[in-house]
């Protein structure tokens, strides 16, 4: 697989040799999460706003309400930036300056464009729905016009990407390794508590086997 273009807006400057901008480290690092955070500005006033995401392709999908002010202002043209992260691990080092983190996170740069197609905004929606829950759109409820109108599906073109990945332990001055300080790496990661059927479900209905105890999207 190639690499996405560096370009002088996406040139990792800081620990330069974290930086990737091969394709199947970005989709690696997108396809293990499902939260992101997009930044846009609206007149002098920067926002940072959580929200969900699914990857097709060379394209990061996001949605919300049609009257969402995220969805309006990207919908008109603005630049935004959106940004992965997953935290894998915190790292203590013999000196409070090289405490540190291992990480892995993508950002994209760029315009949207919004998934007009009936047909394709469907289908999208659908693989978002599969991607967490495999096989469970075919067995909702079909979406209602009044729904399909009150959602917004917008798509990044991955195009200005990068990606920055930390790993390892403690990278210490070399003279601190004499110290008698204790340093290390506490992994991180992201689990599943027990499941809490839906109280109003009705007796007997089978839990699906995409319901484990233990999401086998998480970290993959
Ligand atoms: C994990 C996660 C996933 C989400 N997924 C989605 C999604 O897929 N689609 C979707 O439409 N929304 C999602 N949301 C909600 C999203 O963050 C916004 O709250 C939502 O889009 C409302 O946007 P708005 O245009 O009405 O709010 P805005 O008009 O943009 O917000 C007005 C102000 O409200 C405050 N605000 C708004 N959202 C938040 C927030 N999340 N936390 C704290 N303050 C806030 C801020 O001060 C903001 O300036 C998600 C939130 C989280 C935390």
């Amino acid at each position: 697989m190639s690499a996405y273009t560096q370009t002088e807006r996406t040139r990792v400057r800081r620990a330069h040799e974290r930086g990737s901008y091969d394709k199947e480290t970005v989709h690696a690092i997108l396809d293990a999460g499902f939260v992101c955070h997009v930044g846009f500005a609206v007149e002098d006033q920067t926002y940072v706003i959580p929200t969900l995401y699914w990857r097709e392709g060379e394209r990061v999908m996001i949605h919300g309400s049609t009257a969402s002010r995220m969805i309006r202002v990207l919908q008109a043209g603005a630049d935004a930036c959106l940004t992965v992260t997953h935290v894998d691990g915190l790292v203590l080092a013999r000196s409070a300056f090289h405490h540190s983190a291992n990480f892995r996170s993508v950002v994209i740069l760029g315009k949207t464009h919004t998934i007009d197609d009936p047909a394709e905004k469907e289908h999208v929606l659908k693989n978002f729905v599969d991607g967490l829950y495999p096989g469970r759109w075919d067995g909702l409820r079909p979406m209602l016009d009044k729904e399909d109108k009150a959602t917004t599906v917008l798509a990044f073109d991955l195009k200005e990407v990068s990606a920055k990945v930390r790993t390892g332990g403690p990278i210490d001055d070399e003279e601190d390794y004499a110290l008698p300080i204790w340093a290390g790496t506490i992994p991180l990661t992201t689990t599943m508590g027990e499941v809490i059927p839906d109280e109003r479900l009705i007796p007997g209905t089978p839990q699906p086997d995409y319901v484990p105890n233990g999401i086998p999207f998480l970290n993959k």
